[in-house]
């Protein structure tokens, strides 16, 4: 019995350490864990900027484009969250917007004046500096995927017409007919651009054409990515410009115009008036503001952007993320397709002015 009592009190003697010792140690259990423990990662995605009116848009196409944002922009979210790169992230989230009509890319692209679908696309890994482009391919099925492989598998930047499609089929990549790009909607934008130009002739001012065809264009999709080792990348598809001639190729395959990464500043991705945003060099000019300026990415997207593009005469916007996930969604015009999600997947998506 009285070991009974001495056994028993150790017990409660050592029962009462133990509690008090817990009650000095901070507590620190996995759901209190601070999210700065997690490292910092984003991502953000434009589909395209233009004439994006309130009272041009049903309620239920508002709702279309909302969702296929979500979806894209969770899609890529989710492989950044799992520990995916960013460059694997940009890839698919763009594969989502490409797959669906609503956007000027792939399936949804724009038709040229020959009444083909020639698409763009472009693709740039922020760590290495490296980056692949395709212009003027009409058979691919996901554009933003061939960009990646002349990135990885070949040793060039930019690749064209037959012969990035030789180097698709190549590699593998899914083909389609060129008819897959068919939407009645683009078909009819292109004869009505059509129609304007034959007006446009006649005795109509070139102005006003100038501001149809930049009206009937948008709609290029773009994502920009920061994963938790600290890498950046950015990707951009499109379709181009309504009515387009001569093969004529934007700023969306330009490496350092339509796209641009950079591990030390910021991922960008641009969409708006092309001509422009070549000669304004906007994806690059918006890193080297913050590489050379120091400048933060939201001065710099704002500088390019609202200052110098529309001195220029060109207008759009940019998406863009910096090595802190910083983001910036900045654009001239009356509205921007665009979504963004943070590391505690915190999500915003816009469509019209700020
Ligand atoms: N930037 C694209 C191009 O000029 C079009 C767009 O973004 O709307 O081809």
């Amino acid at each position: 019995m009285k070991n009974l009592l001495l056994l028993l009190s150790i017990f409660v003697f050592i029962a009462c350490g133990n509690t008090s010792e817990k009650e000095t140690t901070p507590a620190f259990t996995s759901e209190a864990k601070p999210q700065d423990d997690i490292p910092n990662f984003g991502i953000v995605i434009h589909g395209g900027a233009g004439t994006i009116l309130k009272e041009n848009m049903s309620d239920s196409l508002e709702k279309a484009y909302k969702t296929k944002l979500e979806e894209a922009i969770r899609t890529g979210h989710e492989i950044l969250a799992n520990g995916g790169t960013a460059i694997q992230a940009v890839q698919r989230t763009i594969n989502v917007m490409e797959d669906s009509p609503l956007f000027n890319s792939a399936k949804g692209a724009v038709f040229a004046n020959d009444e083909t679908n020639q698409l763009d696309a472009s693709i740039m890994d922020g760590k290495t500096l490296n980056a692949g482009a395709v212009a003027g391919v009409t058979n691919i099925k996901n554009p933003i995927n061939l960009a990646y492989e002349v990135m990885e598998n070949s040793e060039h930047v930019l690749l064209a017409g037959k012969g990035a499609e030789e180097f698709a089929t190549q590699r593998g990549l899914e083909i389609v007919d060129p008819s897959y790009f068919y939407t009645e909607n683009r078909f009819k934008s292109l004869q009505k651009v059509k129609e304007r130009e034959r007006e446009k002739s006649g005795n109509k001012t070139a102005a006003n054409y100038d501001s149809f065809i930049k009206d009937s264009k948008f709609g290029t999709v773009g994502c920009a990515a920061l994963d938790k080792n600290g890498n950046l990348a950015a990707g951009t598809s499109t379709g181009g410009m309504t009515n387009k001639r001569w093969n004529r190729i934007g700023d969306s395959p330009i490496i350092g115009a339509g796209t641009y990464a950079n591990n030390a500043t910021c991922a960008v991705s641009s969409t708006g008036w092309g001509e422009f945003f070549i000669r304004g060099v906007v994806a690059y000019d918006i890193s080297a503001l913050m590489e050379y300026k120091g400048l933060s990415l939201q001065e710099a997207a704002a500088e390019v952007i609202q200052k110098k593009i529309p001195k220029m005469g060109g207008d759009g916007g940019i998406i863009a993320i910096d090595h802190e996930g910083n983001v910036a969604m900045e654009f001239n015009t009356a509205g921007m397709y665009r979504a963004t999600m943070n590391k505690k997947a915190e999500l915003q998506i816009g469509i019209y002015e700020k």
